[in-house]
């Protein structure tokens, strides 16, 4: 077939030229009106082209992108190969132990393991592994940093080994910042050029800055009009190594935005607003693209908050496209000046420049927010949804308070008995003296996540509030745990040049670490008089966080109530002390001459803000800060690192382990066999979460792996989590399907990790009673170990909505490492499925209205899957052969939910690791 040649000269700075694939000049070869498709679409469809190969990506993927139909977007897979991938450090250790194990299986196989190098740069910043065990004080940040190196020397010295193994695999150590504000402010380039030779002379071919993460706010970065969001390991090794990431073609929202905020009205307050009104018009799994004259007023850092919390509303991406203001964050940031002018000259050779106004551009659906409506306002205390007016706090709370569980509430039929202590400081000097708990006491304030600390705007009106707080002489209650969780060390310069710092450090508002902290739960323990108390009298308390989630537990396992706001309420909030509250109209205090203070007489103005923030962007500072990692970090350069380019496993160790997906690798591709003779692994309902099956949280002693880390001389205070433990295999295949709350349709009424055994050998009794009319009651690790010992294979099967929740490799993983060769759903969620296939397991699906009680399944039969060998196309109708213990046989009809056809290839090969390690090889 004839294409056309898109591939154009511009220039990308003064006297030089280079080159690009050209979106013009696809629309001028008549491929549809492409200068009116979404921003976010134009630079996906940038990518298709660019890439076309005829292999990974046929020139049928560019028709089918540029001739988006806005209306109905085609039900076609979009093969999208991403410049760059971001990970964090729980979701990277275990990407970069598959990328370890595949050198491993190269040498072992007498080739040069250099040949494994990611193919696209990855960057991975250790955030997510400080807890906020000290506060309060000065040293702080230095105590709290010191645990975390001691917690997680294993994992960083692996790191490290890393780092100097893979030449495009760089590591931000801890200490230096949150991983998508340390993108926004340092890795994310916009454009990105490589060379190349065009009609036999060397020259720069520039496309658009695109990328994953392995972290769900990856979408941060939307704001800086790159495109990206966050996905499961599994895509991300596959975005790694060349493969494209695949989706559907999206339906893309356009949120029309006018006017602009109000007086005492912040970021925050709006992003809760975007949040609460994206999520009543169900934008799950659609891009969201903001655009008019209120987009284009805000800075980057507001539009970065509205991205950020894209996984909130609900959608894939909260994009903004590329403007002079983009361009001046780049340079206020200390990007360098050819970057940006390269940068300006492609956006604007693509006819990308600018925000689109109303009428540029069709979008699927449109909505309105004007901006000037937004007031100031809390959300929670469950879910990031769920706003509430400022003033209607208090008497939400109340509300709720009596609710029966059911709705939501905390069905309480009378409000807990006060508890009052005398609070001895502990290791943390602002907490001593008296302190009455009630309900709505507020317990943790914390200035968290990058939601917010990368917007100035939000972080200094905090610091301004707090000055004015330290003047009028109010001070925190004692038994408020403060924090500051700075997503980088430019917040602190600020906070320092502008003299603010010190008012936040009166308060308690102390930094604590340069990372995640409380937003992910590591918001350490609280006094244990408090912890005592809120248990023995049955407290509702609170937290006030300046963060992006509150799903109960998240924040603290004892804190109830948990309410997301901007940085300057937590700062009011810890102040007032407690969330049962008018703020607009009680005092939040009383100044030493017994005056009333109220929120009015702190709140900072617009222009204290505005004038604030000229020490917020300043070109050197970034520089400075984000230059020579390792001098600037002794901690990091003190873990030792081994060197080489194939790891050296140690045998030992619990936290990292070479996993098995090689074992026995050969060149040759496998097939896909029918399965014959299943037992059910279980039985499962509807909405299996990722978490259901691959826990993230503690490890329970009796659980097997609590046992298995017992069995190696792991104390159970040092068990850590499931997800500090996924460079373990050991660990991780243990805890698959582990979850405290699963529940097991085979054994009714049961909750956790059970299953039943039917086979002849002995396993280890459950760690809890549980009686069956048939088969041996077990933990699942040791049944599926039984059954893998009898050659026995397995099938799962489940309701609707299997594998929802936040996109987990490790719930596929273990899923293959525990012999299940299919599961059986009556819907998938996207990326589970995907990564179903990703690790070589059937995903099939019942037709609509058959599930397990409709076919009368309780556990007891086994199961074939027929029709699955030979030349298989993507979702045909194949058998699910039921054999019942009566002897009778059912033949269900299930499609095969092998979408695409990369995806029949990934499955013949035993998953998608074995088959990117046979095409480099080969
Ligand atoms: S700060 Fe919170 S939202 Fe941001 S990366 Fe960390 S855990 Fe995720």
């Amino acid at each position: 077939m004839n294409t056309p040649n898109t591939l154009r000269e511009f220039s990308p700075a003064p006297g030089r030229t280079a080159h690009l694939h050209s979106l013009p000049a696809l629309e001028e070869a008549g491929l549809g009106k492409i200068s009116r498709l979404p921003v976010s679409i134009r630079i996906v469809l940038e990518s298709v082209l660019r890439n076309c190969d005829g292999k990974k990506v046929a020139w049928r993927d560019v028709e089918a992108l540029a001739r988006w139909n806005a209306k109905s977007p085609a039900p076609e897979e979009i093969p999208f190969v991403v410049a760059r991938i971001v990970l964090q450090d729980f979701t990277g250790v275990p990407l970069l132990v598959d990328l370890a194990a595949m050198r491993s299986a190269v040498a072992s196989l007498g080739r040069a393991p250099g040949v494994i190098e990611p193919l696209v740069p990855v960057d991975l910043v250790v955030d997510h592994s400080v807890q906020v065990d000290f506060f309060g004080s000065a040293e702080a940040l230095r105590l709290n940093l010191d645990m975390e190196f001691e917690r997680n020397r294993e994992r960083y010295e692996f790191l490290k080994w890393g780092q100097q193994a893979f030449e495009t695999f760089g590591v931000v150590p801890p200490g230096i910042g949150i991983v998508h504000q340390v993108n926004l402010e340092y890795l994310a380039k916009g454009v990105l050029s490589k060379e190349v030779v065009v009609n036999g002379q060397p020259t720069r071919i520039y496309y658009p800055d695109t990328l994953v993460g392995t972290d769900s706010h990856t979408t941060m970065i939307n704001g800086l009009g790159v495109v990206g969001w966050g996905v499961g390991g599994i895509e991300a090794e596959a975005g790694m190594l060349g493969q494209p990431v695949y989706f559907l073609t999206p339906e893309v929202v356009g949120v029309h935005l006018t006017g602009s905020l109000r007086e005492g009205v912040t970021a925050t307050d709006l992003v809760l607003r975007v949040t609460e009104l994206l999520r009543k018009q169900k934008v799950v799994g659609k891009f969201v693209e903001f655009f008019g004259e209120g987009a284009a007023a805000l800075s980057v850092p507001d539009r970065a908050t509205i991205a950020n919390m894209a996984p909130e509303y609900g959608a894939t991406m909260g994009f903004f496209g590329i403007d002079e203001e983009t361009l001046a964050y780049l340079r206020g940031t200390g990007r360098p000046d050819d970057l940006c002018s390269a940068f300006e000259a492609y956006y604007r050779a693509q006819g990308l420049w600018g925000i689109p106004r109303m009428g540029d551009v069709d979008y699927s659906v449109e909505l309105e927010l004007d901006l000037a409506s937004v007031v100031p306002g809390v959300a929670g205390p469950k879910r990031p949804q769920d706003r509430i007016d400022l003033p209607a706090l208090k008497n939400t709370f109340s509300t709720l308070l009596s609710k029966p569980l059911t709705e939501g509430g905390y069905g309480k039929a009378a409000p807990a008995e006060p508890a009052a202590l005398d609070l001895d400081g502990g290791k943390n000097p602002t907490q001593t003296g008296r302190a009455t708990l009630r309900d709505g006491s507020v317990l943790i304030a914390a200035i968290t996540s990058c939601t917010n600390t990368s917007n100035p705007s939000v972080m200094l009106a905090a610091a301004l509030l707090a000055k004015k707080a330290v003047e009028r002489g109010l001070r925190v209650n004692p038994a408020v745990k403060t924090s500051l969780g700075p997503g980088s060390r430019v917040v602190t310069d600020y906070l320092e040049q502008t003299g603010l710092q010190r008012y936040l450090d009166e308060l308690g508002f102390q930094t604590v670490g340069y990372g995640c902290t409380t937003c992910i739960g590591n918001s350490g323990p609280l006094h244990p008089a408090i912890e005592d108390a809120i248990v023995k009298n049955d407290l509702v308390a609170a937290s006030v966080l300046s963060g992006n989630r509150n799903f109960e537990a998240r924040v603290h396992q004892n804190i109830r109530a948990n309410f997301l706001m901007s940085p300057p309420l937590v700062v009011a909030f810890a102040l007032a002390g407690t969330v049962d509250i008018d703020l607009s109209s009680e005092p939040l205090g009383t100044g030493p001459d017994g005056s009333p203070v109220f929120l009015k007489d702190l709140w900072p103005t617009m222009e204290e803000i505005r004038s604030a923030m000229a020490a917020a962007l300043k070109p050197d500072v970034y520089r400075r800060l984000y230059t020579d990692f390792a001098g600037q970090n002794p901690k990091w350069n003190e873990v030792p690192s081994s060197v080489g380019e194939v790891y050296g496993w140690n045998p030992d160790s619990t936290y990292i382990q070479r996993p098995p997906f090689f074992d026995g690798f050969g060149m040759e591709a496998g097939t896909i066999a029918e399965i014959v003779g299943a037992r059910p692994l279980g039985i499962f309902g509807d909405s299996v979460t990722t978490d259901h099956i691959s826990p993230a949280g503690a490890i329970k002693k009796t659980s097997p792996a609590g046992r298995f880390l017992s069995e190696n001389g792991v104390a159970p205070a040092d068990f850590n989590s499931y997800g500090s433990r996924r460079g373990n295999d050991r660990v991780m295949t243990r805890g698959t399907f582990a979850n405290v709350r699963i529940k097991n349709l085979m054994l009714p009424g049961v909750e956790g990790g059970y299953t039943l055994y039917f086979g002849e050998r002995d396993l280890p009794a459950p760690d809890k009673e549980i009686s069956a009319p048939a088969g041996k009651p077990a933990a699942i690790f040791d049944a599926c170990t039984a059954y893998k010992a009898d050659g026995v294979p397995l099938v799962v099967i489940a309701g609707h909505e299997y594998g929802t929740g936040s996109s987990r490799d490790w719930a596929a993983k273990g899923t293959n490492l525990l012999g299940v060769r299919a599961v059986v759903a009556q819907s998938f969620e996207r990326i589970h499925r995907s990564n179903l296939c990703g690790m070589g397991v059937l995903p099939l699906q019942f037709p609509e209205g058959v599930n397990a009680a409709t076919l009368g399944l309780d556990g007891t039969e086994t199961f074939d899957v027929l029709g699955v060998a030979g030349d298989i196309r993507p979702r045909q109708e194949v058998t699910l052969r039921i054999h019942r213990a009566d002897g009778s046989t059912t033949d269900q009809p299930v499609t095969l939910r092998i979408d695409t056809p990369i995806e029949i290839d990934y499955c013949r090969h035993g998953g998608i690791l074995p088959f990117v390690l046979r095409q480099i090889l080969a």
